[in-house]
């Protein structure tokens, strides 16, 4: 440890240095010149040192600093450590920039720092992919060139930022940002964008179901007001009310078909996650959907056949599978022209329990069938009212499945017929009837 020399020190090391000069100038009678002769040796020792000094500051690139005696020991000492402090400092901005910045990626938000003029100081990898900008190519641009929205130009010309702005990404014309900006420190301003599109979606698609549910339910209303309107306080006449009295019932029952689907659909999706306890004999719900469906098969005289393996039950809600596969059945009896083909399977494939009704009606054509389980969709809604459908069905049944660990897929060929089929994962099997019929044997 190097010490830092007192003056007293300092002034007896002078003294000694001065003292042998000083003796040789009384010897020889040459006091002063012996004393200029010491003066000029100490002034050429420093300037040694001041070199040095200079050439260490300005020159060389290594921290360790030359090696000095006297005063100057302490001087370059002192300079060491003044840097060693400094550079602890300065890496411990850096950790701390760094932590922010691996902080700021993490966000799932795009974020940009950027000055009172909106040049850009930094941005994160969000950000980038939001409004393509290019790091570190990028950097000191101002943002508003580089987007060259107006309505950006506008809102950021405005400086009232209490209000957030939605703009479109300039990578994709369907994703909706939903940008905030936050005066921060003296002069500068962070930029928030994050992703909205889903939610607009969502709210849309509420929208939309408010739209359609109120024009499904205006219908039927309009027919039976309108019929009550025209009886009048007057009994309607024999030749009028026979087919009144048909028109009414059937709209009454296509508003109680769309209010029933309506609450199974709510129902479904405000339903808690299941826990998969309870065992469905889905079989005997086959069997007895068959019955109804052998009713409902006279009007369409369909050649109708369900090949069901009795011994594969799941586990599941009993309600909302019957729900998805009478949807499929009668879907298939309704939209197949008469004395057409639908075969009903259920049975093991692999692992699965697979469900899927196949008929040889109309098909459906390329561009509606990842539409098919959005609802109120129809392929042709003339003939879904004439057949009472509300356009709900599939979509009870979309929800359903993904309720049970599956998903609908459909194939079909216009001319040539639909097949529907779901599959229920091993897990969701009944598996014991197999272990008793083991251990049976
Ligand atoms: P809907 O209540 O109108 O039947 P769905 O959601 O059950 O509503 O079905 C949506 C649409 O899908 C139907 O309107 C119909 O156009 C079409 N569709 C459903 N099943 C079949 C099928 N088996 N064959 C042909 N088209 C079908």
């Amino acid at each position: 440890m190097i010490r830092l020399l007192s003056k007293r020190k300092v002034f007896f090391r002078v003294l000694l240095f001065f003292l042998p000069f000083f003796v040789f100038g009384v010897v020889t009678d040459l006091i002063a010149e012996a004393l200029l002769c010491a003066s000029v040796s100490l002034l050429l020792w420093h300037y040694n040192h001041l070199f040095r000094l200079a050439d260490w500051l300005w020159l060389r690139k290594t921290y360790v600093t030359p090696t000095g005696r006297g005063v100057w020991e302490g001087v370059y000492d002192g300079i060491y450590r003044l840097q060693k402090k400094n550079r602890k400092k300065r890496n411990q901005l850096a950790r701390l920039i760094r932590r922010f910045r691996q902080g700021a990626e993490a966000l799932p938000d795009g974020v940009i720092v950027l000055k009172n003029d909106f040049t850009i100081i930094w941005c994160n990898k969000l950000s980038r992919v939001f409004f393509g900008l290019k790091w570190p190519e990028d950097n000191q641009q101002n943002l508003r060139n580089l987007l060259r929205y107006p309505e950006f130009n506008t809102y950021t010309q405005q400086e009232n930022y209490s209000q957030p702005l939605l703009i479109y990404s300039p990578m994709n014309a369907e994703q909706v940002l939903e940008v905030r900006i936050m005066p921060y420190a003296e002069d500068q301003l962070l930029l928030i964008a994050r992703d909205v599109t889903q939610l607009k979606q969502l709210e849309q698609m509420r929208r939309d179901f408010v739209a359609n549910v109120s024009h499904e339910l205006r219908t039927p209303l309009t027919v039976l007001s309108g019929y009550l309107e025209m009886f009048g306080d007057a009994a309607p006449s024999d030749d009028i009310w026979p087919k009144a009295h048909r028109m009414m019932e059937e709209q009454s029952k296509r508003m109680d078909t769309l209010i029933n689907q309506l609450l199974v659909l709510s129902r479904i999706e405000s339903g808690k996650r299941h826990s998969f306890e309870e065992k469905v004999n889905v079989p005997e719900m086959l069997h007895l959907i068959h019955s109804e469906a052998e009713a409902l098969n006279k009007e369409y005289h369909h050649q109708l056949e369900f090949h069901i393996d009795d011994g594969l039950e799941v586990y599941g809600t009993a309600d909302e599978l019957r729900s998805a596969f009478s949807n499929l059945i009668f879907n298939a009896i309704y939209y197949t022209p008469e004395q057409g083909l639908v075969h009903v399977y259920w049975e093991m494939q692999g692992e699965e329990a697979c469900f899927y009704v196949k008929d040889n009606g109309d098909g459906i054509s390329t561009e509606h069938i990842h539409r098919l389980t959005e609802r109120f969709y129809r392929v042709d809604r003339a003939r879904s009212r004439s057949t009472g459908g509300s356009g709900l069905g599939l979509s009870i049944v979309k929800h359903v499945l993904s309720r049970h660990q599956s998903s609908l897929q459909i194939e079909s060929q216009v001319g040539h017929g639909s097949c529907f089929r779901f599959a229920l994962p091993e897990g969701l099997v009944v598996k014991e009837k197999e272990e008793q019929a083991f251990i049976a044997e």
